[in-house]
């Protein structure tokens, strides 16, 4: 866990759902790989081909950004991919069901931190795929179901300030108040911090199970 930033007197979290509220390589490694089959199979290319020429992209976009890296949500539009069509594609695949399971840990954690933090979700899911996720890990009361934010809110795809603009927004909380806590850094918080919100950085859901401590909540 890293922390970048972090105002003295913070009133909202503002939390990314993948890889962040849950850790599941398999599960990820899966959304990822279902999206470029489904890109594939509108290119003509194979699961393989189709990766490739992803990777490439994304390479590409890397060396031209400074090194920073991009969301596949990203790469998607550049293969053609309309957000409507992108949605679709989540909403469609995606099964949390099948790979997650109710999370007492990070329940109590976001209980805690609820007392004194207004708390956000921004995702690059549907909010649909959203909802599924949290309710799975047992966690969808913990946020107000307006501070879901996901893909089809904004309409943007993280690496975006309008979420973060928005999650700020919807909890009242001017951006020196916010911090954006996820597990990568170009995507989650990179932009966040430009805004003047704080940053954790976080390697899993085990880092949020800490984040009590870090905001001195016993
Ligand atoms: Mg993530």
């Amino acid at each position: 866990m890293k922390c970048y930033n972090l105002p003295a007197k913070p009133s909202a979290l503002i939390f990314d759902m993948d890889g962040t509220l849950y850790t599941h390589a398999e599960y990820l490694q899966g959304q990822i790989d279902g999206m470029i089959r489904r890109l594939g199979q509108v290119h003509g290319k194979s699961f393989e081909e189709m990766r490739d020429a992803v990777e490439e992209y994304e390479k590409t976009w890397a060396r031209d950004h400074g090194g920073r890296k991009c969301s596949l949500g990203y790469s998607l539009t550049a293969f053609g991919i309309s957000l409507d069509e992108a949605v679709r594609w989540r909403e469609e695949l995606f099964e949390p069901g099948r790979y997650l399971m109710e999370d007492g840990e990070l329940k109590k954690t976001l209980g805690l931190l609820a007392r004194d933090y207004q708390l956000a979700v921004v995702t690059n899911n549907p909010v649909l795929v959203a909802r599924k996720t949290l309710t799975c890990l047992g966690v969808a009361d913990c946020f107000p179901s307006e501070a879901v934010i996901g893909l089809d809110t904004c309409r943007v795809v993280k690496p975006h300030t309008a979420p973060f603009i928005k999650a700020a927004e919807l909890l009242g909380a001017p951006p020196a108040a916010c911090v954006s806590i996820g597990d990568r850094y170009d995507v989650d918080l990179l932009l966040p911090l430009e805004l003047g919100m704080g940053g954790i950085l976080v390697d899993g859901v085990e880092d949020v199970y800490e984040l009590p401590g870090i905001f001195s909540i016993a």
